[in-house]
């Protein structure tokens, strides 16, 4: 095993670093002792050099098993650019070309090779006939249908153990929650790998989730306080990215639509703009950001609701590389999870899609530190509020929603859970529209019981009360709210319910209240729709959050 001073210095020379990132020494010295390794670091932590080094130093050949052939080019010309001996073995090659590099290996010339899974069996012959000092797996989440980006050839892998039994593996990847860490190393036959996990916590990245009402009057408020800072907004639909940069174009934005379905050419000037700084604005689809290096990222807004936290958090972490306080906006609506509901049904393995879609509506919902459930998805444990998003920041109190609870109980059992949670408000608050009228509903005791408190509010109670069980959505029948097996002991059995209290309404309602009493009552009207931005900055809140214009009319 290489001595402290022989790793420090071949990091020196090979990589021009002085010292190592956290973790990545301990990892390359448990390499050095033959162990099996599992890393999981975010992305831009520095998971190369991990067995980069390692292949320096070693006498035989370090096979990395890559699934990118795009990227895979890049690290080799990267290498050869440091004078390491690499080379990588793709389907994109000539015949020609892989014997070359047949030969090199035979000739213990290369210290790392580069293959992707779909290649491998084709080097079985050449791998015999030499000494394989380490075996590296980047993006090792795509070997398991637990995680969020599986591919079929990476559950070939395992035989790798198998074929070199002393040669020590090394599997990485940016995400993985814990069933999906076994799993990896189960599939790759190293179930006793030691983990290393490097910490997920980006403290410098503010979290905010909002509902998605109004949510281009959102993202307008959201970028008037952020004059030129750049960012990206994440769109679920590639028809979303263009209509949205559009109608920010029109606000005078410099925004620019980006999504696969764009032409190549079209695409790149896209990103190169936003990457030197000329184009403020991307509204993407996911296909955006791999790989993207620009760390003045200072916000990105998540239009819809992601399919799961991996996505999310890899996509946050797109801003604020630089460490710098940015930004992260999610928005939440049911609508959203009715989508990704319906593409999980289609996916292969529904289950654990659904289940990852119920974790990130979790995190949406939160009424407790959001980081702590974000870092715990990630085997993560922090003791302290973080203080840096919404709910730290604003947290709530909890009243007794007892009464609440039954009026919203008891409003859908009278339309006899036919209807989704819009028209269980509109009930409640005694709306006199064309669904109320069709269908007599304001015949119904219900109706208008819950006219004191406005629509959003109510939308907030009925959310808490899905959340803690006492009614569901049926995503299956247009969303229509339904009872559930608890929702008896609340009607009938006066069990005592808990809710968030909604303090930002009556801070906001307190401060209404005293302008408007020094206000003229012709004018309060418009004075109030003027007011209500000033004043939701005063109580520190969204405008939206205030009262619509309905409810300042009455
Ligand atoms: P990952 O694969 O984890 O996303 P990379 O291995 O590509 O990350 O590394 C990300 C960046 O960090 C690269 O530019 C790399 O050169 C740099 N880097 C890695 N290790 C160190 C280090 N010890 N000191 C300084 N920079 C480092
Ligand atoms: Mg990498």
């Amino acid at each position: 095993m290489p001595d402290q001073q022989q790793i420090l210095t071949t990091l020196k020379e090979y990589f021009g670093y002085d010292s190592f990132r956290p973790l990545q020494e301990e990892i390359i010295s448990s390499i050095f002792k033959s162990k099996d390794n599992l890393v999981i670091m975010p992305t831009g932590g520095g998971k190369s050099i991990c067995y980069q080094l390692p292949a320096l130093l070693l006498p035989g050949v370090t096979l990395v098993i890559s699934p990118l052939i795009a990227l895979m080019k890049d690290q080799v010309d990267g290498l050869s650019a440091n004078g390491i001996n690499a080379a990588f073995i793709n389907s994109s090659q000539h015949e020609n070309e892989q014997q070359e590099i047949y030969q090199k290996i035979l000739d213990k010339q290369l210290k790392l090779l580069y293959v992707a899974p779909e290649s491998l069996s084709f080097l079985d012959t050449v791998l015999s006939q030499v000494v394989v000092s380490l075996i590296a797996i980047d993006e090792a989440h795509c070997i398991s249908s637990w995680g969020h980006d599986f591919r079929p050839a990476y559950t070939q892998l395992g035989y790798l153990k198998n074929k070199f039994p002393k040669t020590p593996v090394i599997a990485l990847t940016a995400t993985a929650d814990k069933a999906t860490r076994q799993d990896i190393c189960n599939q790759l036959n190293i179930p006793n790998a030691t983990q290393h996990l490097a910490s997920f916590d980006r403290k410098n990245l503010s979290l905010e989730v909002r509902p998605g009402n109004k949510r281009i009057e959102q993202i307008l408020n959201f970028l008037e306080e952020r004059p030129n800072e750049s960012g990206i907004i994440y769109c679920l639909s590639r028809k979303a990215t263009e209509t949205i940069a559009e109608k920010l174009q029109n606000q005078g934005f410099n925004a620019q639509a980006y999504h696969a379905g764009i032409d190549h050419q079209k695409r790149a000037t896209v990103q190169e703009n936003f990457v030197n700084d000329s184009l403020q604005i991307v509204c993407a689809t996911i296909a955006f950001g791999m790989g993207i290096d620009k760390s003045n990222v200072r916000w990105v807004i998540h239009y819809n609701l992601p399919k799961n936290i991996e996505g999310y958090y890899q996509e946050i972490g797109r801003a604020g590389r630089d460490g710098l306080p940015s930004s992260t906006l999610l928005f939440h609506s049911y609508a959203d999870v009715v989508q990704l509901q319906k593409f999980a049904d289609m996916s292969g393995n529904k289950d654990v899609q659904l289940a990852k879609l119920d974790r990130m509506k979790q995190y949406a919902e939160s009424l407790s530190c959001r980081r702590k459930i974000l870092l715990s998805y990630f085997g993560e444990l922090i003791v302290d509020d973080c203080g840096n998003c919404d709910v730290c920041k604003n947290p709530p109190t909890f009243i007794d929603g007892t009464i609440l609870a039954q009026k919203v109980l008891s409003t859908v059992t009278r339309i006899k859970e036919q209807e989704p949670i819009g028209t269980v408000i509109d009930v409640l608050r005694g709306a006199q529209n064309a669904t109320v009228f069709d269908k007599g509903y304001q015949h119904l005791k219900s109706y208008k019981i819950g006219n004191d408190i406005p629509w959003k509010d109510w939308q907030q109670y009925i959310i808490q009360l899905i959340n803690q069980g006492y009614l569901e959505i049926a995503f299956h029948q247009n969303n229509k709210i339904k009872l559930t097996s608890l929702s008896k002991k609340v009607l009938f059995e006066n069990e005592k319910i808990s809710l968030a209290h909604l303090k930002d309404f009556e801070k906001a309602k307190q401060i209404i209240t005293e302008v408007s009493s020094k206000t003229k009552a012709n004018s309060l009207f418009d004075k109030l729709r003027e007011l209500r931005l000033t004043l939701a900055k005063e109580a520190g809140i969204p405008a939206y959050q205030i009262f619509s214009d309905a409810t300042l009319k009455e």
